[in-house]
């Protein structure tokens, strides 16, 4: 069958990562999380001192920006790419509640953005690729031959990430991570540069009321009717 790219845009955890790894572990192809790209500059900004609490200094991240590597490293282990920062694996800290607190701000900045979408684009090049975030079917692959859009209500949203980060074992209460998923939400649908918003193209799935499998099952008819049409 022909390799297709595959686009899954969505809110903050409407599980996009866990459908793009099954997905891509059933048909072989390459799995990006982009959001581990966005919050590992946001880890670098808060390590050199140039996001916090009450400040952001703006400029001296963009000028930083050439200096920030970013890299996926296939782990054969977990059957995905871990994300390196400059050389170092992040992916435990990349996904604390202190950096989802701050992520927001970061992608927000078109700098950023042309940077991480460049890199985006250069990988998908050989197709074989599923990757997740805000803008992949808009802006990152808008020629992308399958388009998911993922939804849930933001309480069912909290509450799998608040499951999330009780198993790693961050102490933090409901209400918090309700409130960070309900604020990000804002600021991704209403910044200036490349907002979340459903493709024209793409198919919406709401996933409140659906399992793992079940969602799986609909979006792999989906990859098969648009790769017998190819
Ligand atoms: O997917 P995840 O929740 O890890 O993404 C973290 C944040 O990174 C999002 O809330 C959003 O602000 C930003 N992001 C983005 N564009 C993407 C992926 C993520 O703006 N393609």
């Amino acid at each position: 069958m022909k390799k297709i790219t595959i686009a899954i845009d969505g809110f903050s955890s409407t599980g996009k990562s866990t459908l793009a790894k099954q997905l891509a572990q059933h048909l072989g192809y390459v799995y990006v999380d982009t959001g581990a790209m966005y919050r590992a500059v946001t880890l670098f900004a808060m390590e050199n001192g140039y996001i916090g609490a009450d400040f952001f200094d703006k400029e001296s991240l963009v000028n930083s920006l050439p200096f920030i590597n970013l890299q996926f490293h296939f782990n054969p282990e977990l059957g995905f790419g871990e994300m390196y920062l400059n050389g170092t694996n992040v992916e435990r800290e990349i996904r604390t509640i202190e950096v989802s607190g701050f992520v927001s701000k970061i992608a927000e900045v078109s700098e950023v953005r042309a940077k991480l979408v460049e890199q985006q684009q250069q990988m998908g090049k050989g197709k074989g690729i599923v990757m997740d975030g805000r803008d992949i079917g808009t802006v990152v692959f808008p020629d992308a031959e399958l388009k998911i859009f993922m939804t849930a209500s933001p309480h069912t949203r909290a509450q799998r990430r608040f499951d999330e980060l009780q198993e790693k074992g961050q102490d933090v209460s409901f209400e918090a991570v309700l409130k960070n998923v309900v604020e990000r939400d804002h600021i991704d649908t209403h910044r200036e540069d490349s907002p979340l918003r459903k493709a024209t193209d793409a198919f919406e799935i709401d996933n409140s009321e659906l399992d793992r499998d079940q969602q799986f099952a609909k979006v792999l008819e989906l990859v098969n009717l648009r790769s017998k049409t190819l």
